[in-house]
């Protein structure tokens, strides 16, 4: 697709060229590496359509924001921004904004016929759009403006599939570390959680498209590729995927997909891939030959986040969670077993409907077994459309909820620095990522730990060795060797 200049025609209100001559957006991203991702096709499609990117909100004509609705504090940050935006239209009166994300429901702009409830209730937004219906953007956009006059590559989007959401190229916000999805939506429905309503039923990307954008990257310079999906070892194993028979089914003792494409990627090695992460797997289908791939692939690094949310089985059965402790206890094994040093990180929940403080003390003797070298510890808040919104009180009072909170991240504290003491005096290898307020450098281990020491700024993109000297609660620091 080519780009071109937007021409755009003066009227009030209605979209103008600003004093540069070119439109200009600007995207705020919120929560996980999964919407950071959809922000990069975001960017590329506006840029494909004649807009430009700009850091400055205030001379922006659409900002999109792309949010998170995984807890209400997340939306509500969200919603704290709109007074904002009212006064930046009231100084620019050609702005639009747009919401995308996990907080809507429908595609569509103050114009259409049936609204999503964000466009209907508040007057500050001017469009919103699935990220899967990006395709849409151009078309809801002269919706709004008629007299928008986008270049040719908008008609090229329709209102496509999901399909053509991925075969848009993002704009890759970091070419060294990229992040490529591999799967759209889910299918697991735990009790607690949106995303199955906000992002749909699980969709697998096909192989050869997800290994072509990984050549591209590789080719370009790209040193660690990071695979993205809401359950990424159920990657092909949807029921999207068997439904349309793009997908066949596995048969006794075959790898799994997804074995199978970090073995295909691991052959990029030869052309300067260094590094597949990928996040985030579920327990249910954490197979052995995955496990063992980890250990035996040069480019799998020796990290794994695991989602528990609960140490209790009784309660992963509320969660709609269809694994027991055990279960989790025997795929934790096993990774100790074919990856002995591998550091492991999981997610919990806290004071999810109906939870008793004897199946807290489950979480808590779990963390204590396990010692997860990190945790992202959530107290739990109800959100609309979910099976406990609908079946379950959100009985636990917030001030249990904290404690909780507090008495896990105590253990959390200790486990974490534990788990930085074991290479204090090693060599770790480390990709540099940024330079800190302070000048020094960081960036992450093979182990995933954040790594810290002095360097130039000339080291960033680069692996580089160091000797680490201190081991800090959250990060390590060290010396370039
Ligand atoms: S596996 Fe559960 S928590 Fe994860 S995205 Fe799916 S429904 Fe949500």
């Amino acid at each position: 697709m080519q780009s071109a200049m937007i021409t755009m025609k003066a009227s009030g209100g209605k979209a103008t060229r600003n004093s540069t001559g070119r439109l200009k957006y600007h995207v705020k991203t919120f929560g996980c590496q999964f919407n950071y991702s959809d922000s990069e096709r975001v960017a590329s499609l506006l840029e494909e359509i004649g807009y430009a990117p700009t850091e400055n909100e205030v001379e922006a004509d659409f900002i999109i924001l792309n949010t998170c609705a995984i807890r209400q504090k997340a939306e509500d940050r969200v919603y704290g921004l709109f007074p904002h935006f009212q006064e930046l239209k009231q100084k620019n009166s050609r702005l639009k904004i747009g919401i995308t994300g996990c907080m809507v429901r429908k595609s569509s702009s103050k114009v259409s016929r049936k609204k999503d409830r964000i466009v209907k209730n508040y007057e500050e937004i001017d469009i919103t759009f699935r990220i899967n219906e990006l395709q849409k953007l151009p078309d809801l956009l002269r919706e709004l403006d008629p007299e928008l006059d986008l270049n040719e590559a908008a008609d090229e989007f329709d209102a496509g599939t999901l399909q053509n959401y991925f075969k848009i190229n993002p704009k890759y916000s970091n070419t060294v570390q990229a992040f490529v999805p591999i799967a759209y939506g889910c299918d697991k429905f735990c009790a607690f959680c949106i995303v199955p309503f906000s992002r749909g039923r699980e969709k697998s990307r096909l192989m050869q498209e997800i290994l072509d954008e990984c050549e591209q990257l590789v080719a370009r310079g790209c040193k660690e590729i990071t695979l993205l999906g809401q359950t990424v070892d159920s990657y092909g194993l949807s029921f999207d995927d068997r439904a349309t028979k793009r997908f066949a089914p596995l048969k006794k003792g075959e790898k799994i997909y997804f074995t199978r494409l970090l073995e295909e990627l691991d052959r990029m090695k030869f052309r300067g891939l260094k590094r597949v992460r990928w996040t985030s797997p579920h327990p249910k289908d954490m197979t052995d030959d995955l496990i063992e791939a980890v250990a035996r692939l040069e480019t799998q690094m020796p990290y794994i986040h695991l989602p528990i949310q609960s140490g209790s089985t009784a309660m992963l059965k509320r969660m709609n969670r269809p694994y027991t402790r055990e279960r989790y206890l025997d795929r934790i094994a096993k990774i100790r077993e074919h990856i002995p040093d591998c550091a492991i990180s999981t997610d919990i929940i806290v004071g999810f409907c109906g939870e008793t403080e004897e199946m807290f003390e489950d979480t808590l003797s779990l963390y204590e077994e396990i010692r997860w070298d990190m945790a992202f510890i959530a107290q739990y808040s109800m959100r609309k459309f979910t099976a406990a919104h609908r079946t379950m009180k959100d009985d636990v009072p917030s001030k249990i909820k904290q404690k909780r909170w507090h008495e896990l991240n105590e253990i959390l504290k200790q486990c974490s620095r534990e788990g930085h003491e074991r290479f204090v005096g090693k060599t770790v290898e480390v990709l540099v990522e940024r330079v800190l307020e302070d000048g020094r450098l960081e960036g992450r281990s093979e182990h995933y730990k954040r790594t810290q020491f002095k360097g130039t700024e000339k080291m960033i993109g680069e692996l580089v060795q160091i000797k680490v000297e201190e081991a800090g609660d959250w990060y390590l620091t060290g010396a370039v060797i």
